[in-house]
C-alpha cells in the first residue's frame, strides 16, 4: 500500500484515471453534452453510458471494444439529498467500458487495483454488494467469487435484491443485469445500528458501479443470456477526489471549495455549520446551471423540459439568497467562479460566458418582479391551512402559472408551516395545461436505454436530410443547436434569428423529399475526428482529435459526425413534411418535422 501524503486536484485525477484504462487497452472518448441528442427517453445525460447506448445495444463503436471517458452529468432526482457531502446535481462521472470484451473477472480486479494501488484506500476500508438472485436468475456468485479472490472477507460482501443491485432494462424489455457496488467506509456509524451499504447514514459512500449487461429482458417477463455481454462502471470523479484527499465532503476539494469562497466573500457571510446546507446547495446548484447554460445547445429558462429544471435551479438558488439577506444579483459572479475554475477541461463555458451571463440577469429579473407578490399570495394561501393539512394542487398549480413558482418551489415554502402539497393534482393540472411532451412525464429523468426502433432511426435519418438542406437553403453558416425525436416526430433546433419565410419551408421540404424520391444509400466511413472535419462533414462539437467517429454520408445531401443509427436508404422515409417553424429561444429557431 501506498501511502499517500500530497493533495491531489481534480485534473490530476482525470488524467491518472484515464490513462490507468489507457495502460490497460482503453481508448478515450471526449465527455458528450449534457443534453442528449435523438433520445426521448431522458432530459440530462444521466451517466457516461448514455452516449453510448447504440453500441451497448451492439453496434460497432469506432474507438474499440474498451473505452474510457470522463462525463458532464446531471441528476435531477438526486436534487433532495444535495446538501449532504456527496450527491450532487451536476457530477463528473469516471467511467471503463468493455463492450463484449472483458467481463467481471477483469473488470472488477482493474477496480479494486485502481482504488487500492493508485488511491491508496486500504481493501479493509472497502465494503462491496453483489445481487443475490430473484426469481429465475440466480445470485452474483461470479461477482462474489471475484471479491473473495480479492481477499475480502465474508463480513465486507453484501448481497442485496433488485432494488439495490439490479440495473435496468430502462424499458419493458432489452438488456439488463447485476452489478457490484463498491463502498468507502467512512468508520463512523451515524445510525448507531450496525449499518450496511444500504443504509443512507453516510457511514458508506458509494464510489463505483460495476454494471454486468449479460441478460437480455423479453416482453414475456422472461430472462436469456446476451450474445454481447457488456461492463458500464461510472464512479464520481468529486468523491473519489474527497476520499483520496481524506476530505469530510466533495465542498473540499479544488474544484468545489473557491465556488463556497467566492460566495463567502459576495455574502460577506462565513460558512458555518448552522448555513453550510444552504452554502452548499448554491454551490452545486451553480454549477449545475452554469454548465447547463454553457453547454453549446444554448438551454434557456423556461416552463418546459430542460428548461425548467434550469428554471428551478436558479430560482430555488434565488430564493435562498434572499433568505441570506442578499438584495441583488450575484448569480453572474458566481457563475464566474465556476467558469474560472473549468473552462480549461470545458471550453464552452468560457465561449458561452456572454450568453450565461445574459441568462442569469434576464431570469433574475424575472423571477424578482413576480416573486414578491406571489410571497404574499402564497403565504396568504399558506397560512390559511393548519400545519399537517395539504396545500391543493390547483392551488399551487395558480402559483406556478400566475408567479413562476416551481412546484418544489411551493413545497419548500409549505413546509416552513408544516404543510405539504399535493404534488399528484399539480402534476395533472401541469400536464392537462401544457400538453406536455414524453419528455416532462414523471419518471423520465433517469437515464435508461433509449427507443432505438426501426422508426428512430429513419427519424434519424430525416433529421441529417433537414440539417443538409438547411445548409444548402441558408448557407455554411447554419449551426445546429439541438434535436431531439420521439416516436412521432423529430425536432431540430439551430441557430437563426429570424422566422423563415413560407418559400424558405417550401424550399428545405422540397430539398429533403427530392433526396428521399432519389433512393439514395445512407453509407457509414470511420475517421480520425480532424480528418472528418477537414473532409467537410458536420456535426462535430466534443471530439477530440485523433479520436475515431464515424461520419454518415447521403451523397449530394448531407455529410455528419454522428453515432447512428440510420437508415439504410433514403427511400425508407417515405415523405418528409414540416409541421412548425417556431421561436425555441433568442436566436434559436425549431423546426419539427414528420415523415412517412
Ligand atoms: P448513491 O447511492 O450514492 O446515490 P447511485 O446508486 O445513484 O449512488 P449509480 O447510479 O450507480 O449511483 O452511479 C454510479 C456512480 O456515480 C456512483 O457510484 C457514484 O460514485 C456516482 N454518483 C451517483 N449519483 C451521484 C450524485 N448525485 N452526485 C455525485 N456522484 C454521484
Ligand atoms: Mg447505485
Amino acid at each position: 500500500m501506498q501511502a499517500k501524503s500530497l493533495t491531489m486536484q481534480a485534473s490530476e485525477m482525470r488524467k491518472t484515471y484515464v490513462k490507468f484504462f489507457e495502460e490497460r487497452g482503453h481508448k478515450m472518448i471526449a465527455s458528450a453534452s449534457l443534453i442528449p441528442d435523438n433520445d426521448p427517453s431522458v432530459l440530462f445525460t444521466t451517466a457516461g453510458m448514455h452516449p453510448l447506448v447504440p453500441y451497448l445495444l451492439g453496434e460497432l463503436h469506432p474507438m474499440g471494444k474498451r473505452l474510457v471517458s470522463v462525463q458532464k452529468c446531471i441528476r435531477t432526482d438526486d436534487i433532495d439529498e444535495v446538501g449532504d457531502g456527496f450527491h450532487h446535481t451536476f457530477f463528473e462521472m469516471l467511467g471503463n467500458w468493455s463492450l463484449g470484451d472483458y467481463f467481471k473477472d477483469e473488470s472488477i480486479k482493474m477496480s479494486y487495483d485502481f482504488l487500492t494501488e493508485v488511491i491508496g484506500i486500504p481493501s479493509e476500508k472497502l465494503a462491496v454488494t453483489i445481487f443475490e438472485g430473484y426469481k429465475q436468475i440466480p445470485r452474483d456468485d461470479e461477482a462474489y467469487d471475484c471479491w473473495k479472490r480479492l481477499g475480502f472477507r465474508d463480513d465486507q460482501i453484501y448481497s442485496f435484491g433488485m432494488k439495490e443491485n439490479w440495473w435496468g432494462p430502462a424499458g419493458e424489455t432489452g438488456p439488463c443485469g447485476p452489478d457490484t457496488e463498491i463502498f468507502y467506509d467512512t468508520g463512523t456509524g451515524f445510525c448507531g445500528r450496525g449499518c450496511s451499504p444500504a443504509c443512507s447514514c453516510g457511514k458508506f459512500v458509494e464510489i463505483w458501479n460495476n454494471v454486468f449487461m449479460q441478460y437480455n429482458k423479453l416482453s414475456d417477463g422472461s430472462f436469456i443470456m446476451l450474445g454481447q455481454k457488456n461492463v458500464d462502471t461510472g464512479m464520481s470523479l468529486e468523491r473519489i477526489l474527497a476520499i483520496y484527499n481524506r476530505m469530510g465532503s466533495n465542498y473540499e476539494i479544488d474544484i468545489l471549495s473557491p465556488i463556497i469562497e467566492k460566495l463567502e466573500n459576495l455574502t460577506d457571510t462565513a460558512c458555518s455549520i448552522e448555513n453550510q446546507r444552504q452554502f452548499r446547495i448554491i454551490t452545486d446548484h451553480m454549477r449545475a446551471i452554469t454548465f447547463i447554460l454553457g453547454d453549446y445547445k444554448r438551454i434557456n429558462p423556461s416552463n418546459n423540459g430542460q428548461g425548467y429544471i434550469l428554471r428551478r435551479l436558479i430560482r430555488r438558488v434565488i430564493r435562498l439568497l434572499k433568505m441570506m439577506g442578499l438584495t441583488e444579483n450575484i448569480l453572474p459572479q458566481i457563475a464566474e467562479a465556476v467558469i474560472s475554475i473549468n473552462a480549461l477541461v470545458y471550453p464552452e463555458l468560457s465561449e458561452n460566458q456572454c450568453f450565461i451571463h445574459d441568462q442569469l440577469d434576464k431570469e433574475y429579473a424575472l423571477f424578482n418582479k413576480t416573486l414578491d407578490n406571489g410571497l404574499k399570495v402564497a403565504g396568504k394561501i399558506i397560512s390559511m391551512l393548519k400545519s399537517g393539512e395539504h396545500l391543493d394542487g390547483g392551488e399551487a398549480f395558480w402559483l406556478f402559472d400566475t408567479y413562476g413558482f416551481p412546484l418544489e418551489f411551493t413545497e419548500e415554502l409549505a413546509k416552513e408551516s408544516g404543510i405539504s402539497v399535493d404534488a399528484e393534482s399539480f402534476k395533472d393540472h401541469l400536464l392537462k395545461h401544457q400538453e406536455l411532451s414524453r419528455s416532462n412525464a414523471q419518471g423520465l429523468f433517469k437515464g435508461g436505454l433509449a427507443d432505438h426502433s426501426v422508426n428512430t432511426a429513419r427519424l434519424h435519418t430525416a433529421t441529417h436530410l433537414l440539417n443538409g438542406a438547411l445548409h444548402r437553403v441558408f448557407g455554411e453558416g447554419i449551426k445546429q443547436m439541438g434535436s431531439n425525436i420521439n416516436a412521432e416526430r423529430l425536432r431540430f433546433d439551430f441557430a437563426f434569428d429570424r422566422k423563415m419565410t413560407v418559400e424558405e419551408l417550401d424550399m428545405v421540404s422540397e430539398t429533403v423529399n427530392n433526396a428521399i424520391a432519389a433512393q439514395i444509400t445512407v453509407t457509414c466511413v470511420e475517421m480520425p475526428a480532424e480528418d472528418a472535419v477537414a473532409s467537410g462533414a458536420i456535426g462535430v462539437y466534443e471530439r477530440k482529435n485523433g479520436e475515431i467517429v464515424k461520419v454518415y454520408t447521403i451523397e449530394g445531401y448531407s455529410k455528419e459526425i454522428c453515432g447512428g443509427p440510420h437508415a439504410k436508404n433514403t427511400g425508407e422515409l417515405k415523405a418528409f413534411k414540416i409541421l412548425k417553424e417556431e421561436s425555441s429561444s433568442a436566436g434559436v429557431r425549431r423546426i419539427k418535422a414528420v415523415i412517412g
